[in-house]
């Protein structure tokens, strides 16, 4: 008899985007001539860079003839893109790595999702609340969180609330944790944290020999100087944490596939016996084992972000998101909506008018201006009574979606 990893049956049916489509379709049967505008999904629109399209017609070429033909590659990625990387992204910061310390992939969902696996089963983890769900389910699934109590939240993860109360900077949790899920610029709030909070964390999993698991895939969206692109800017970062970048934001690769992982050699795990281990070393175990690697055209695409006239195109393309955010931002701010992120992330996280809840606010906007976003509620308890736009969508949207909120009876 084939027996089941019974912890998959623990998720919830996967209710948020899926109740969202229901939602909306109701509202389109209901309203034909209705033209609905949607902010909720956090996808891109805008066309892949010239200089990555250039990059990717190249590599198409390359396999075409037999002295420039790649087969398998290595799974951990080619040297050419992990030495840009590290040049264009770290050491330009002031970070040395090695190559063997980059690990490319075909996306930081697989990356942060599977990272999980090469720690025990008894480790304490810890989330901000809201949170990108990857990492709950993924626990979940391996067995690691205990089960979902009513109040939405699973018996053996510590949860850590971010709200406007704390200005949606975590604080340290109460008891012992030994894996700390990070992300910066955040999603779903849009919001950031200081290298001064970030330290305290780095700090505390030094202390507690804890790892971090820093998601940094909204990083280009940066504009403010006090916050850390890379958590290795914090000193000590290297020895206690991972860091998860992604060409899905910056470079429009959210069709095309390109991510990496750095695992610093310096950052260890432990046996029970109390032997340190290098997480490197596990990882590249893993993914040598369970990975492919990135197609090579896909990393001569991505290859093609570091050349100058790709870094040009990268910036005009945050910036264009970021112009979206500003319309949504100040838009609402004059409506008197309480609004946060949207400065250094393309998220805008609002707090709902008249303390609806996440989803009557849905139905709301729905219904009185044809416009769809993503209930708070869905990214964790904390995030009832918020609300998720995103700035990806294009300009002419984003304004008149804007519009449409002057029409809601506030
Ligand atoms: N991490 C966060 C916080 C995200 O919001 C997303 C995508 O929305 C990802 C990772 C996934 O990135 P990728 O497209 O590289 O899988």
């Amino acid at each position: 008899m084939a027996l089941i990893n019974e912890n998959y049956l623990k998720l919830p049916g996967s209710y948020l985007f899926a109740e969202i489509g229901r939602r909306v379709a109701a509202f389109q049967n209901a309203n034909p001539d209705a033209k609905v505008i949607k902010l909720g999904i956090g996808d891109v629109t805008q066309p892949l860079p010239g200089a990555v399209l250039e990059g990717l017609h190249k590599a198409v070429d390359e396999m075409a003839d037999p002295s420039s033909f790649r087969g398998y590659g290595p799974e951990q990625g080619y040297a050419f893109l992990a030495e840009k990387i590290i040049a264009f992204d770290y050491a330009s910061r002031g970070i040395e790595l090695d190559t063997d310390e980059v690990f490319i992939s075909d996306g930081s969902k697989c990356d942060t999702g599977n990272i999980q696996e090469i720690f025990g089963l008894d480790n304490k983890i810890a989330v901000t609340d809201p949170v990108y769900p990857v990492y709950v389910d993924t626990n979940v699934m391996a067995g690691r969180s205990g089960e979902l109590g009513e109040d939405g939240k699973w018996s053996n993860i510590v949860y850590l609330p971010c709200s406007a109360e704390n200005h949606f900077v975590p604080d340290l949790p109460q008891e012992k944790v030994d894996l700390i899920y990070l992300c910066f610029p955040n999603n779903p709030t849009g919001t950031t944290i200081s290298k001064e909070e970030l330290k305290k964390w780095v700090d505390y999993a030094k202390a507690n020999k804890a790892v971090i698991l820093y998601d940094a895939a909204y990083e280009a969206y940066i504009q403010e100087d006090d916050i850390a692109h890379s958590i290795y800017e914090i000193e000590g970062a290297k020895e206690v944490a991972v860091e998860f970048r992604s060409f899905s934001k910056n470079a429009g690769f959210t069709g095309t596939r390109c991510a990496f992982t750095i695992v610093p050699k310096e950052v260890m795990g432990y046996t029970r016996a109390g032997e340190a281990v290098p997480l490197n070393q596990l990882w590249n175990r893993r993914q040598t084992t369970k990975f492919n690697g990135s197609p090579y055209i896909i990393q001569r695409g991505a290859e093609a972000v570091y050349t100058e006239e790709g870094q040009k195109q990268i910036k005009d393309l945050v910036a264009y998101y970021m112009s979206n955010a500003k319309v949504i931002r100040e838009g609402l701010l004059d409506l008197g909506i309480e609004v946060f992120g949207g400065v250094n992330a393309p998220y805008i996280w609002l707090k709902t008018p008249n303390n609806l809840d996440s989803w009557g606010f849905f139905d709301k906007l729905l219904k009185e201006a044809h416009l769809v976003g993503t209930p708070g509620v869905g990214f964790g308890p904390n995030g009832q009574g918020y609300f998720r736009l995103t700035a990806f969508g294009n300009k002419e949207v984003t304004e008149e979606a804007v519009e449409r909120f002057q029409k809601l009876k506030l």
